[in-house]
């Protein structure tokens, strides 16, 4: 049988298949009957992103297979194959669909099914940045759990996202392997079919980051092709079906790597056999062209980003350090190079092994740099990533910053030799590697002895902090000589840029303004350029001459001018991955405001998915705008239209993590106390006309500004 054959004999077998579980939820359900995947704005992610056409109820699905039937055309040439993969992958999207019908929840962990929306926005910053550098699909069994483990394990190590579906969901169950998107192994499902919701992932990435029209199948192709780099890992035996998911895989750009080798030919780059499993790594990456950035540090246990959303339990702890309870804390700090030996790494006070089990202990651990091109404005930028180093570390666990950390070290990397003096080497290493321009030499001293941390926490890192607390303060749009530019989206959102000051981060929340700075110094021709401000054409609303001439070099001329102000008059456009959007709500006069976590409903009749819907792909929207959590307390935010006193509604959790300095800016603008209380949440209500009563009855100051609209 040819390849061909295989892949209509496969796609038909599907197609049947669907056909009949179509038939017999409509006679189960009815026609009327409503289907759609939950927590996404686009229902059928997969069939609506080529087709544009929503499916909402089970005659819609019903049709959408007549349509699925007319890709299935039978000539035997290379396209019939890919668009009967194609038709091979809807199907499975519409057997997938059925399962969550009647809000059933057909997938139990560690089992993930389809993924929401907001999981594909989180992926976006680690995407462009590279911190995720590909996307593996593994499919099938291993020939043995080992030899599959091993393979999953060598992608988690490179930071790569790997999916799994089929019979490799056991064996990395069987071998007790952690999964997760915490740890970037998910198990979609053991069905074939749930190879869908990965495909989804590249799918909507295209309708969310990449402004594709849905229906223009040709640019949805060419975009997974050009933008998403994934791959897929067949084990053999291959059947029919799976060598017409295949065929849909190769359709969107993505090669297939099998150790399957009969009645398979070879397509050079697309469709690749490789006996040996242990060599899918590296002919993988070849095959997709994914470069893997190495940092190579001498400890004994894994260090990848994979590595980064781990967690310790109490249980499995050796021990901890926790800035809450005793004195802790982490620091960088400037010196001259005379004051600094490259690579020195003290440990002062007692290691992991002097410490009793399960105990709580101080840790202070300062880090010293020199360099001819350092500034203390650094200083911070480099301290915050000391979260994420410390977290690729395998069993060794990192939250919070400054003096109020808490880092715990697991019992197997204890067991595996981890002690403090391996702390320092990450932090040098990494340190050195991500800040080259800037560090030219780095020391490290961690500090155990309690009476010593309490003092460098109180008599050196505090007085620290407050200065820069101070500078930050400082800091405003109107203080500096310049903003940024931030691109790095552009690698999923070709047409988007983010303006950034320092009373306006940008959207995603992680690049402030001394970020940016700090990114432009250590690369200059890299993603944030200096953009000046000395033309000004508007202050109300923010508008610039030479903020417009950046923003149209750096949009290549897809955006013409930008306010930094306004939700209504050129407001900045979005890539996909913000923390927060929000959205007029017409009745009250004001805006809603929604994160990503946030499942539920918001008065504007949205969700978050929704919402985040409206905008994206570098585009303007008027009336809705993407943006970074610590945006909402800024003194900017919506300055055009009257400021935070336009912010009628919030979840309760955002809500509470900004009320403090929310209440600071709203004093300072309306002389309002407790401005937070006049805000509604989601346990007051979502509905409009009863949000409306709410603000009236608290005196909420949207209610008199005027209209907005
Ligand atoms: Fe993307 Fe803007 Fe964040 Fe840069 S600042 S990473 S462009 S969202
Ligand atoms: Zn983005």
């Amino acid at each position: 049988m040819t390849l061909f054959d295989r892949v209509f004999s496969g796609n038909d077998a599907v197609y049947g298949l669907t056909e009949q579980a179509i038939n017999a939820a409509i006679d189960q359900y009815g026609e009327d009957k409503a289907v759609s995947f939950p927590h996404t704005a686009y229902s059928l992610p997969c069939y609506y992103a080529v087709t544009g056409t929503k499916v909402t109820n089970l005659k819609d699905l019903k049709e959408a297979l007549g349509v699925v039937k007319t890709l299935m055309t039978r000539e035997k040439r290379l396209n019939d194959a890919f668009m009967s993969g194609v038709a091979t992958a809807l199907c499975a999207e519409f057997i997938e669909v059925l399962k969550y019908i009647d809000g059933a929840t057909p997938y139990e962990e560690p089992l993930y099914g389809h993924l929401a929306d907001a999981v594909i926005r989180e992926l976006g910053v680690p995407l462009v940045t590279g911190d995720i550098p590909g996307v593996a699909v593994i499919l099938g069994s291993a020939p043995t759990a080992e030899e599959g483990v091993a393979l999953v394990k060598s992608y988690q190590a490179q930071g790569i996202l790997v999916t799994l579906v089929g019979g490799i969901c056991d064996q990395v169950a069987e071998a007790g392997m952690s999964t997760g998107a915490n740890v970037r192994v998910i198990p979609l499902g053991k069905d074939v079919t749930s190879v869908i919701h990965v495909v989804s992932v590249a799918l909507r990435a295209a309708l969310i980051f990449g402004n594709i029209t849905p229906g223009d199948a040709a640019n949805l192709m060419k975009y997974t092709f050009e933008r998403v780099p994934a791959f897929v890992n067949a084990f053999a035996p291959l059947d029919d079906v799976i060598v017409a998911c295949g065929a849909g895989a190769i359709a969107l750009g993505f090669p297939v790597i099998t150790n399957e080798t009969e009645n398979i030919f070879r397509v050079p780059k697309s469709l690749i056999v490789q006996t040996d499993v242990s060599k899918f790594n590296a002919t993988s990456l070849e095959a997709r062209d994914i470069k893997i950035k190495i940092t190579n540090i001498d400890i004994p246990v894994a260090f990848a980003s994979a590595f980064e959303g781990e967690i310790i339990r109490r249980k499995e702890m050796q021990v901890e350090f926790d800035g809450s309870r005793v004195d802790c804390c982490e620091l960088v700090q400037t010196k001259e190079m005379s004051e600094v030996e490259d690579h020195k790494i003290e440990v002062i006070g007692p290691d992991v092994d002097e410490m009793e089990l399960g105990s709580k202990n101080s840790i202070a651990y300062v880090v010293e740099v020199a360099g001819k091109n350092m500034q203390s404005d650094f200083e911070p930028v480099i301290e915050r990533k000391f979260h994420n180093y410390i977290n690729c570390i395998e069993g060794v666990y990192h939250t919070g910053q400054r003096d109020m950390l808490r880092i715990r070290i697991g019992q197997a990397a204890f067991g595996a030799g981890f002690r403090l003096r391996h702390i320092g080497e990450v932090l040098y290493a990494s340190v050195k590697n991500e800040f080259e321009a800037v560090v030219d030499k780095c020391q490290v001293k961690i500090y155990t002895d309690p009476e010593k941390c309490t003092d460098i926490r109180h008599n050196v890192a505090q007085v620290t902090f407050d200065k820069r607390d101070d500078r930050l303060k400082s800091l405003t749009d109107e203080s500096v000589e310049v903003y940024y530019s931030c691109i790095l989206c552009q690698a999923f959102s070709p047409s988007h840029v983010c303006v950034v000051t320092p009373e306006r981060l940008g959207l995603c929340g992680a690049v402030s303004w001394l970020d940016a700075k700090a990114t432009n110094e250590l690369d200059p021709n890299g993603p944030c350029q200096i953009i000046t401000k000395e033309r000004p054409i508007d202050e109300r609303i923010g508008e610039y001459e030479d903020v417009n001439e950046a923003v149209r070099k750096f949009s290549q001329g897809a955006l013409e001018d930008v306010s930094l102000y306004s939700i209504i008059e050129k407001p900045m456009t979005s890539c996909g991955c913000f923390e927060c959007i929000c959205g007029i709500e017409p009745l009250s006069n004001g805006v809603c405001i929604a994160n990503r976590e946030y499942a539920g409903m918001t008065p504007i009749g949205m969700t978050f998915p929704e919402l985040a819907s409206m905008t994206g792909g570098g585009v303007q929207t008027p009336g809705f705008m993407g943006h970074g959590k610590h945006f909402i307390a800024s003194k900017k935010f919506m300055k055009a239209e009257g400021g935070v006193g336009r912010i009628v509604w919030m979840p309760k959790e955002l809500k509470e993590t900004v009320a403090e300095r929310l209440n600071v800016t709203a004093k300072e603008l309306y002389d309002i106390d407790n401005f937070s209380d006049m805000i509604a949440d989601e346990t007051i209500t979502t509905d409009p006309e009863e949000l409306l009563a709410f603000l009236e009855e608290k005196g909420h100051p949207a209610l008199s500004m005027e209209p907005m609209m």
